[in-house]
């Protein structure tokens, strides 16, 4: 049987559709092999969001022509749905595929492979559809799309105009998808999507009640929310979760800039104040939470004053740790053209100093949960002999091993921080 070797680029939802593509194509019979291995067929799920996913997809096309010049390639993803011909005409590879004509390739590579060239204009990239997909690659955790596109078009940002309109799946299907994966014996799934509190149906169900649906779904353990908007983290889904068993106190909460000014020029959905107001909401009901912040340094114009008051503003906050993403120019982004752009010096150095307030706080908010009683999802051993998971408050732990503990939920108690940033715990129960 022909093999097929994918590479994936960019978010969890890329991670997600990646999974969902080659579960499909192994179903045909397809062997599936590491990338670094020779295969018949490449495939790059590319990214749009930084330009350093752009020259990665150009440094793998480059690799696969090299070593194994007979294979087939094929691009899909954000960035081959933005900038097609230009991929086509740089690097003459087999098919150029976009967002949701992805999942085509199942019904393509056969063609392909058989020595045809089928035409991804015979595929057109309809980005009004919803095309569902989950992973089920990792034992213990499985990533469950919900929402694609989005309707908010940040000045930054390109994944409006490269995966379209925000769209959801139906409520029914989310919950069947969900069945799925926990009769695959999965305990937690991370719903994944590109603004999933815009989850909304034709029939006009929110997040809310996608949430409410699925702490119904039997044997399921854990669900944990991946990245929400703050303008649609209300505080009935704050509520919802303090209250629940099965939604974990774990907020991944984009912020980009602790300067309203900025956030004005970004067309970020809310200010300061709204941020600072939720981050306290979860905190009165839920002192353990764990809340993750995106900030984005060295946006167009951003002052020293105002990268000032970003610190400033983060270090005031009880939040866990931050994702820091030094501000990656994007052509077609209304970003691009402001004035003021920063050299990438500056935007490294800025964004060097947000990165050590988030070590600081991730050991803050570490030392916090000492002497705690969490409960872990054990994922894995290392060779050392330890058992790895995360607690429900996305503590990274290492237990002393016990035989057959993989996928099971322990109970343990956080006694020590280690020279890896893991928390060395003791087993209580399970
Ligand atoms: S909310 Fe803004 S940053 Fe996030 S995907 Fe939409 S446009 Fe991009």
């Amino acid at each position: 049987m022909k093999s097929i070797a994918i590479k994936t680029l960019g978010c969890k939802l890329n991670f997600t559709e990646s999974a969902h593509i080659e579960r499909l194509l192994k179903e045909q019979g397809y062997v599936f092999v590491p990338f670094e291995q020779e295969a018949d067929m490449y495939v790059i799920n590319t990214c749009a969001v930084t330009e350093q996913a752009e020259k990665k997809c150009a440094y793998y096309i480059h690799h696969i022509k090299n070593h194994f010049p007979q294979a087939k390639i094929a691009l899909m993803g954000c960035y081959s749905a933005l900038r097609k011909n230009e991929l086509q005409a740089r690097f003459e590879v087999d098919i150029v595929l976009g967002s949701n004509n992805k999942f085509e390739l199942s019904h393509i590579i056969p063609s392909l492979l058989a020595g045809d060239s089928p035409k991804s204009t015979s595929y057109p990239d309809n980005t009004s559809t919803f095309i569902d997909s989950y992973s089920l690659h990792e034992r213990t955790r499985s990533f469950l799309k919900i929402q694609d596109g989005c309707n908010y078009y940040c000045t930054y940002c390109t994944i409006p105009y490269a995966r379209g309109h925000s769209r959801s799946d139906s409520l029914s299907h989310v919950i069947t998808n969900a069945e799925q994966i926990v009769a695959n014996g999965i305990k937690e799934i991370i719903l994944s999507g590109v603004n999933i509190g815009d989850f909304r149906t034709p029939e006009g169900e929110g997040f809310y009640d996608l949430l409410l649906a699925l702490e119904k779904v039997k044997d399921l353990k854990r669900i944990r929310i991946s990245s929400i908007e703050p303008n649609l983290l209300t505080h009935d889904i704050i509520q919802l979760v303090s209250k629940s068993e099965k939604l974990l106190p774990h907020f991944h909460i984009p912020l980009q800039s602790g300067s309203d000014k900025i956030l004005k020029q970004m067309k970020r959905r809310y200010n300061c104040d709204l941020f600072t107001e939720r981050i306290h909401f979860i905190k009165q009901h839920m002192p353990h939470a764990c809340i993750a912040v995106d900030v984005i340094a060295g946006f167009p114009g951003e002052t020293e004053e105002d990268l000032q008051d970003t610190y400033a503003f983060l270090e005031r906050l009880p939040i866990s740790y931050l994702h820091v993403f030094p501000y990656s120019r994007r052509p077609g982004t209304p970003a691009y053209d402001m004035p003021n752009q920063l050299s990438n010096h500056e935007k490294s150095h800025r964004a060097k100093m947000l990165i050590e307030l988030s070590d600081k706080k991730k050991l803050a908010f570490y030392k916090e949960n000492l002497n705690s009683v969490r409960q872990v999802l054990i994922e894995s051993t290392t060779k050392q002999g330890y058992d790895i998971g995360f607690t429900e408050n996305y503590i990274r732990v290492k237990i002393e091993h016990t035989p057959k503990k993989i996928n099971n939920i322990q109970t343990v108690r956080l006694n020590t921080i280690d020279a890896d940033g893991s928390v060395i715990a003791e087993r209580i129960e399970g």
